[in-house]
């Protein structure tokens, strides 16, 4: 196992790339998703169902992290990985979209972001060097830098002016992470919409350097046309051998077109956050099982898929345990949501590494128009 931070990229096919990121905690295969472990788990998840998923790693939150139980417990209790019980590679969060999007009272300035915790009200400070810090008690294995995102649209001066900030941020991230073999500290670059704004951005990053660069200021309610808009020329200003990720995102056709765009990393809380709310992912687009046709229906929820809700029960078994609140439809539909992402990673990265991305692209579509399975 390498004791290095590397990419080796090892197909690309158009713009897309398949290839794997050593870490000393494992390997990531890319493209890669990971799920969302906010508060020091996956809901509904042991960590152990989450790797049988084909998870290569998970995303851990700062923000919610610092607040409760707060990086220092974590880290006096030997850090996040053993804390949660998941030894492979975790990327964590700045903190930074979830301080502007679930914390009040924020002031935000050069230094940083004061705010008051939506748990308790408690006031706290995040600045880029106290975010490295966090990152570092909790043992992230990616780092993210402290960024700001204005929310879309805005106009060009306030996206610019919050792009300059952020990079000067990235730039005092870079001097807080220090040197920290095995670990890596990705550069986010943002610029709304606009195509000079993220070219500008992204030079802004390389010139300081990180180990890998994500797409930042995406999926924050512009669309999929304007996201796949900046998607079709932002990877392209970064550098082609390091990781992208394409942070929040998202729906199965968003990672699909994502990847066809250049993107290997991607994260969203939306496979087990559906899987709680009784929303099945299929290849035939999603399925809700609170609906009564699936009240008699023996079947399982995708004939196709090997994981223990579809080997082991019926769509009418999945429709009464989430009628009924029991805790077991939403470890189910969770367990199984995450699988088919892995599935749909897996095929893509197969896919790429046989020259027929353009085929799977193809037929991911089309299995998705001819929708679920008719009723009995
Ligand atoms: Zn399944």
């Amino acid at each position: 196992m390498s004791q290095r931070f590397s990419f080796e990229l090892h197909s690309t096919d158009g713009a897309a790339r398949s290839g794997v990121i050593q870490t000393p905690r494992g390997e990531v295969r890319t493209p890669a998703f990971m799920p969302v472990g906010t508060a020091a788990t996956v809901k509904a998840m042991m960590p152990e169902s989450v790797r049988a998923t084909g998870a290569d790693i998970l995303l851990g939150n700062t923000y919610h992290l610092m607040l409760r139980p707060t990086a220092e417990r974590i880290h006096a209790l030997g850090g996040l990985h053993k804390f949660m019980n998941w030894e492979r590679p975790i990327l964590t969060d700045s903190g930074g979209f979830q301080v502007m999007s679930l914390a009040s009272l924020r002031k935000l300035t050069e230094e940083g972001v004061k705010f008051s915790s939506h748990i308790d009200g408690s006031k706290h400070m995040v600045t880029p060097e106290r975010s490295m810090e966090i990152q570092r008690l909790l043992g992230s294995d990616i780092v993210m830098c402290f960024d700001e995102c204005p929310a879309l649209p805005a106009d060009d001066a306030t996206v610019a002016k919050s792009m300059q900030l952020s990079m000067r941020w990235a730039r005092r991230s870079r001097e807080a992470f220090g040197d920290r073999p095995g670990h890596a500290l990705f550069g986010i670059m943002q610029g709304g919409v606009t195509r000079d704004l993220r070219e500008e951005s992204a030079k802004a990053l390389i010139d300081i350097g990180f180990e890998g660069y994500a797409v930042g200021g995406l999926a924050v309610g512009e669309g999929q046309e304007a996201m796949f808009g900046v998607l079709d020329y932002a990877p392209g200003f970064l550098p082609a051998d390091k990781p992208r990720y394409l942070m929040g995102v998202g729906k199965p056709d968003d990672i699909v077109g994502a990847v066809k765009r250049g993107i290997d990393m991607m994260d969203c809380v939306l496979p087990s956050r559906s899987g709680r709310t009784g929303q099945g992912w299929t290849r035939h687009g999603s399925v809700n099982l609170r609906n009564a046709r699936h009240k008699d229906d023996p079947r399982p929820l995708d004939a196709a898929c090997g994981c223990p809700a579809c080997r082991n029960y019926s769509r009418a078994y999945l429709h009464h345990v989430v009628r009924s609140d029991e805790i077991i439809g939403s470890m189910l539909l969770t367990w199984h949501n995450l699988h088919y992402y892995q599935d749909l990673m897996q095929g893509m990265r197969e896919a790429i590494g046989a020259g027929r991305f353009a085929e799977f692209e193809a037929e991911f579509h089309a299995k998705r128009a001819e929708g679920d399975i008719a009723p009995l």
